[in-house]
């Protein structure tokens, strides 16, 4: 390197999102974005918002919305911390959370941003390998350590961990912070939810990008003892005290009172995710039980990559990581009925070209 500046700054490998095209004629099932749109109370703020309340800096306390979410899930107010979409909370967590030297742990096998918030904020970590069924010991997190992490479902296998594993970890490890990622626990999993008033250590995290349709107002929030949540608070107000905008604050409350559209929306790529399983097991393919809004899956008899580049060709993204361990694997996110007509049509044309 010749630039004379170049040892003082910050050197970074960053998290790759998944792609955002341009070309709407896309049928996009590549970061487990909803099939559908927003509630309709979602489209009515947009018609009657009032843009000269613009002029304004937004609520940094977002006290509407973190009302409505304090009563679904019967939190205290200081019970819950509203950020710019749960990446942004997990940040905040990464930061405000993991200050040791210790190691934290997650699974060598989960959600990629991890390592990347590790590496910004000088975390030092160990992953842990899942089993060979994609699967997480709870024992393997019985060791010292500065902190874990789980993404239950995780991502990207779609497999969940059972509560009495996740407790377990938990009583093994009072010393630490547990960051508990939910962002697909709303498609048929229960939430940790009840153990942050059993245990003063645990943090649990929820998103409005994958269940609730809401990907584009980026809103994630974390629920945690009181003393857990004000420290979450003083980071984020060392960093940012604005970081919602006024618009997203009321679509995300709007959204949030339209319960039955939510349940029709679940039920719908519940009963699409389970359908696309069965069909693709007919063509061989072996795909991990999942209990997210995407399938992550395999088949022995065919180059995965190949697949994914002539899924590409037809206008039809889904998600390949060509990482150890997974390079053999697609993941899916499930769309509508027609997406995945599509997608299965097109899957069997290829079967027919090899
Ligand atoms: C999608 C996802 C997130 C991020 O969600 P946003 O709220 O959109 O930032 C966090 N964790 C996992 C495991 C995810 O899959």
């Amino acid at each position: 390197m010749n630039k004379l500046w170049y040892d003082k700054i910050r050197n970074i490998e960053p998290y790759i999102p998944g792609e955002q095209p341009e070309n709407k004629n896309i049928i996009k099932l590549n970061t487990n974005e909803s099939p559908f749109p927003p509630s309709e109370r979602v489209k009515k703020v947009f018609k009657e918002f009032n843009t000269d309340n613009l002029r304004l800096y937004p609520s940094f306390k977002c006290e509407s919305l973190k009302e409505i979410i304090c009563n679904k899930y019967n939190l205290k107010e200081n019970q819950l911390f509203i950020g710019n979409g749960s990446d942004e909370v997990l940040a905040f967590c990464f930061m405000a959370f993991f200050n040791s030297d210790k190691n934290i742990l997650f699974p060598d096998i989960t959600y990629s941003f991890y390592d990347v918030w590790c590496n910004l904020f000088n975390i030092n970590y160990k992953k842990i390998p899942v089993n060979s069924n994609f699967e997480i010991d709870e024992k393997d997190y019985f060791i010292q350590n500065g902190g874990i992490v789980i993404a239950n479902p995780n991502a990207p296998t779609g497999l969940y961990m059972e509560l009495d594993k996740i407790e377990q970890i938990i009583q093994k490890n009072r010393d630490v912070i547990i960051l508990i990622d939910e962002a697909y626990i709303d498609f048929g999993s229960k939430s940790s939810l009840e153990l942050i008033n059993k245990y003063d250590n645990i943090v649990v995290i929820h998103t409005f990008s994958k269940s609730r349709c809401l990907a584009g107002i980026r809103i994630g929030y974390a629920m945690a003892n009181e003393e857990l949540i004000n420290i979450l608070e003083s980071v984020k107000n060392s960093f940012n005290s604005y970081t919602i905008n006024s618009v997203s604050q009321i679509a995300a409350a709007e959204c949030a009172k339209d319960i039955e559209y939510f349940e029709i929306c679940i039920n719908k790529i519940i009963n699409e995710r389970e359908k696309t399983i069965k069909r693709l097991d007919k063509l061989g393919f072996k795909t991990l039980p999942s209990k997210t809004n995407f399938i992550f899956t395999t088949n022995p008899n065919l180059n995965i990559k190949e697949l994914f580049d002539y899924l590409k060709s037809k206008n039809i993204i889904v998600r390949y990581f060509n990482k150890e361990r997974i390079n053999q694997y697609l993941r899916i996110t499930i769309g509508t009925n027609e997406q995945m007509n599509i997608l299965i049509e097109e899957i069997e044309n290829f079967l027919n070209l090899h």
